[in-house]
């Protein structure tokens, strides 16, 4: 059985069950769970704020 483990990029809480998850939402080619409605919510709304982007990392790295 794979053991993939999944953290709501919202609350920071570590998503258990995934039977009991919201989602999964599909973003940048990668799966994302939630615990609650409201945790999807949010991220549909401003995924940016929730996933660090690796170009970000390397613009920081750059300066
Ligand atoms: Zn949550």
């Amino acid at each position: 059985m794979a053991n993939e483990r999944y953290v709501d990029p919202v609350c920071g809480m570590e998503i258990t069950n995934i039977k009991d998850a919201i989602g999964p939402i599909e973003y940048m080619g990668k799966k994302y769970y939630f615990c609650e409605v409201e945790d999807k919510e949010k991220f549909e709304k401003n995924p940016m704020k929730y996933v660090k982007s690796k170009k970000e990392e390397k613009v920081k790295s750059m300066i």
